[in-house]
């Protein structure tokens, strides 16, 4: 059960039920109609190229002509080519030698009287659920269940055929393959769901990246958001949900700023009050994943036997991130952070957990961390409760 679900909890939007699942499909379809609904123009099939800045202006060169704005928001994700003039350049990669199968498919696939009919069954009497499987040889399986669709997502060491790419279409016989070698315990409904996958299944192979704390140009009116600023290891599973925030705090600090002439500030200011948020955000990817291959269940955990305690990985998320309204807090913050980023003033974020102490960190600390199993100590820096 999600966190903002459970039993007397009461987040900030009572009105709307948050589901612990969205399809992207559905999601982008959400977006594309907003957009349209604005009335705003869009190129489809059009590669931005490269992007030109003066004092008040931008010019985005792309293979279909140029395009001049006031502002510049690259969203252009992980993959980009575009040399983006952002101090700081690319954030270092490293491959973590690790992959994510994913797919997702009708409920109604699963065949009715095969042993994963109860799988389905289950989720007429106890609902939509999320379940992980871990354990075994560094493997780890997270099956979603919800009323039309269902889904898995198998973590595995990387093979030649992983790749970070959403087109990397894989057949699932390769992966369900690689599921029944790892353990000889699985429950034989759990194999006969994934066995019954339709279709191709996505290995994307899993990066890690830097933190980089610059996320606009020198002159203020190029700013990168979501991936392409901080790209987000899957464990985290808030990479959409930050580029999401970004978004809407952006907005509200270019309506802040008033003129044009203060973009450059406004893109400033969202960057000072979004970093340590994400940045905080981008190390639970390394956290979850460690606790979720590493973790060892014994009688003094907290969940009934077999199962994982809801404090592992990603059961534990916090309050501050999934009550935070982003458009209140850069409303609410604006001219405070501004006074910090042209003044020099003092300025404390406080969308990060309530007594946390920010503590900055690179890929290098993280994957030293880790080789050496040591312990993160992340979540217990300021209050990550309900
Ligand atoms: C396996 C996996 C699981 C994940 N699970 C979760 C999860 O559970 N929850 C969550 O919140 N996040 C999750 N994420 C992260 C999430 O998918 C990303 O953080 C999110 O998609 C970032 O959105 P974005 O718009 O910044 O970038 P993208 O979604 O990558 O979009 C960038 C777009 O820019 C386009 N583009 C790139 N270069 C150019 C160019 N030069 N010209 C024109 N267009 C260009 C691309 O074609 C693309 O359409 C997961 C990611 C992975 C890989």
């Amino acid at each position: 059960m999600p966190e903002w679900k459970r039993e007397g909890i009461v987040h900030s939007c009572p009105e709307v039920d948050i589901s612990f699942l969205n399809r992207r499909p559905e999601y982008a379809a959400w977006q594309l109609d907003q957009v349209q609904a604005l009335g705003i123009p869009l190129h489809f099939s059009t590669t931005a190229e490269k992007v030109t800045e003066t004092d008040d202006k931008v010019v985005v060169h792309t293979d279909k002509g140029d395009f001049e704005a006031d502002v510049c928001v690259a969203a252009d994700g992980i993959g980009s080519k575009v040399p983006w003039p952002v101090p700081g350049g690319l954030a270092a990669v490293v491959d973590s030698g690790y992959a994510v199968a994913r797919v997702a498919f009708p409920k109604e696939t699963i065949k009715k009287g095969s042993p994963a009919e109860a799988i389905i069954k289950s989720i007429d009497e106890d609902g939509p659920q999320f379940r992980t499987y871990v354990g075994g040889a560094d493997v780890s399986l997270i099956i979603f269940l919800t009323t039309d669709y269902v889904a898995w997502a198998f973590s595995h060491e990387a093979d030649a055929l992983s790749a970070e790419s959403w087109h990397n279409n894989r057949d699932p016989e390769d992966i369900i393959e690689i599921i029944e070698k790892s353990s000889s315990d699985w429950d034989p409904a759990i194999l006969d769901f994934v066995r019954q996958t339709p279709g191709k299944v996505v290995d994307w192979r899993l990066k890690w990246r830097d933190s980089i704390e610059q996320w606009t140009s020198d002159k203020g009116r190029i700013i990168k958001v979501g991936d392409s600023a901080h790209a987000f290891f899957p464990t985290a599973g808030n990479g959409a949900v930050q580029a999401q925030e970004d978004g809407i705090s952006l907005a509200e600090c270019l309506h802040q700023a008033g003129t044009k002439e203060n973009i450059p500030w406004a893109t400033r200011v969202h960057n000072a009050l979004r970093f340590q948020r994400v940045s905080i955000l981008q190390q639970t990817g390394f956290v979850n994943r460690d606790e979720l291959h590493n973790s060892s269940f014994d009688e003094n955990a907290s969940a009934p036997d077999g199962e994982v305690p809801p404090e592992v990985g990603f059961f534990k998320i916090g309050r501050w991130v999934w009550d935070h309204n982003p458009e209140d807090y850069a409303r609410r913050s604006y001219q405070k952070c501004l006074e910090h980023v042209r003044d020099g003033k003092n300025f404390h974020n406080t969308n990060i957990p309530p007594g946390h102490v920010f503590k900055s960190w690179t890929l290098e600390s993280e994957y030293k961390r880790m080789a050496e199993g040591g312990h993160s100590g992340l979540k217990e820096n300021g209050y990550w409760g309900l």
